[in-house]
């Protein structure tokens, strides 16, 4: 019998995982691929990301292998008028900047703190179920070869296509009408673009843009309406539609940061989000089981913050965790649904407006040709709204108790 079985082993997985060893509960991954796996090249840590990486205990690691950005520049490729944003906040509180971070270093990063034997690969969950054995609920997952593991929680971080989410009754993720390609260039002398500085490319219907890495990597995003919904995977034909037909009008710096994509890193992704209402209102968790990550809120990636909140995730669930463990000295089985639904409480409506805010700020960057959007975009958006929404990206989700001082409080209470 495990404590706890962690489906998924992706940022949600993984981050899950170190949150609950933090508290002193021992978590066994099941991940279906035979290693770490990371589609798409990199991705964007916003503060709230560096806040729950602090409480993590990695993000000193991560943030000095990355540059921050305080700024970033919008270019509407019609007029060519460029218009500055500033990821700093305006009133002087300081705080994390945002990061762009590969996702392999970034998994890597998370999978070594966790204890030897913890992430078991090539575990591809066909099924979940709970059953009563001495009047207390068991959760039992079933692999692809027929094997089960009992446990006392399963937390679902099986991504947007979850069959956790499935079995507690969430609707599927919805198509958002929305591609977008990604990929990352290698400059092996070195891009000599400016570190941390995130340029925007913006133009009817579509919008593009790059970021650096490091020295030698940048990291390239064209997003696109796409109402068709086709799935591209051969590199050479995501490549040729990005920079012969949707940015070909792009400025050259673009389109030179294109000719130097690595071909492995290119990835065409249709856009999905579950519908807010459906994680406002739907059933999140049912007797010892729930889920978190893309398996409850898969978002569009326009505000960067699906992998972010997974992080979030992570932390509120181990604190809750860590909160009963304190009181009773141990993972009780009667109080875990308990600190399930508090867990829930507290994501509910935050996982709700970012879906909302990402969903709508995506729709008002490459949406239309017509005067009204374009006031849309690049007053009402770019000018007013970006500082608020911005703001989104500044949550504090908390930090965790350590797993010694709780099992002295443990101690404690028990004497
Ligand atoms: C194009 C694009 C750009 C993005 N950019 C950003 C960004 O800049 N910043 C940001 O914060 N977020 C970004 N996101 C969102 C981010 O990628 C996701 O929110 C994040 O990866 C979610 O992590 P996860 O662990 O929940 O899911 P995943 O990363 O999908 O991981 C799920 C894991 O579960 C495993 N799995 C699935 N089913 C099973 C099963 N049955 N049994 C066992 N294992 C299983 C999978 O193999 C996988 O490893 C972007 C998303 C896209 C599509």
């Amino acid at each position: 019998m495990e404590e706890v079985v962690i489906v998924g082993g992706g940022i949600a997985g993984l981050a899950m995982a170190l949150a609950l060893k933090k508290v002193g509960v021992r978590a066994l991954v099941l991940e279906r691929s035979k290693g770490l796996r990371a589609t798409g090249a990199a991705l964007g840590l916003y503060p709230n990301a560096w806040v729950a990486l602090e409480a993590l205990g990695v993000s000193n690691e991560l943030a000095s292998l990355y540059a921050p950005s305080d700024k970033g520049y919008v270019t509407n490729v019609q007029t060519r008028s460029i218009q500055e944003v500033r990821f700093s906040p305006n009133d002087g509180s300081g705080g994390p900047l945002p990061r762009v971070v590969h996702r392999k270093v970034l998994l890597k990063v998370l999978a070594k703190e966790l204890p030897p034997d913890s992430i078991r690969f090539s575990s591809n969950i066909t099924s979940v179920e709970t059953q009563e054995e001495r009047g207390s609920p068991v959760c039992i997952v079933t692999l692809d070869d027929g094997s089960t593991i009992k446990s006392k929680v399963i937390i679902g971080c099986d991504g947007v296509n979850s069959i956790v989410a499935r079995w507690l009754g969430l609707s599927p993720p919805a198509y958002s009408g929305r591609s977008l390609a990604l990929g990352l260039s290698v400059y092996p002398e070195g891009h000599g673009f400016e570190r941390g500085v995130i340029h925007q490319f913006v133009d009817v219907g579509k919008r593009a843009g790059f970021i650096t890495l490091d020295d030698k990597d940048v990291y390239w995003f064209c997003e696109v309406m796409d109402p068709h919904k086709e799935k591209r995977v051969d590199p050479e034909m995501i490549l040729r539609e990005v920079s012969e037909y949707l940015t070909k009008d792009f400025p050259p710096v673009y389109l030179d940061i294109l000719r130097h994509s690595d071909r492995s890193s290119l990835t065409w992704a249709p856009l999905v989000y579950r519908y807010p209402w459906d994680v406002l209102f739907g059933k999140l968790a049912q007797s010892n089981i729930t889920v978190a990550g893309d398996a409850m809120h898969p978002m569009t990636p326009e505000l960067g913050q699906g992998g972010c909140s997974s992080l979030e995730d992570a932390v509120v669930l181990a604190r809750h965790f860590g909160d009963s463990i304190s009181k009773h000295g141990g993972l009780v089985t009667q109080d875990i649904r308990f600190a399930i639904d508090k867990y829930i409480k507290e994501r509910r409506l935050r996982a709700t407006t970012l879906i909302a805010a990402s969903f709508i700020s995506g729709w008002l960057q490459t949406n239309g040709s017509g005067r009204l959007m374009k006031f849309l975009r690049d007053i009402v958006f770019y000018k007013l709204l970006f500082t608020f929404v911005f703001r989104m990206t500044r949550y504090d989700c908390g930090k965790l108790p350590s797993a010694s001082f709780m099992s002295s409080r443990g101690s404690e209470s028990s004497t």
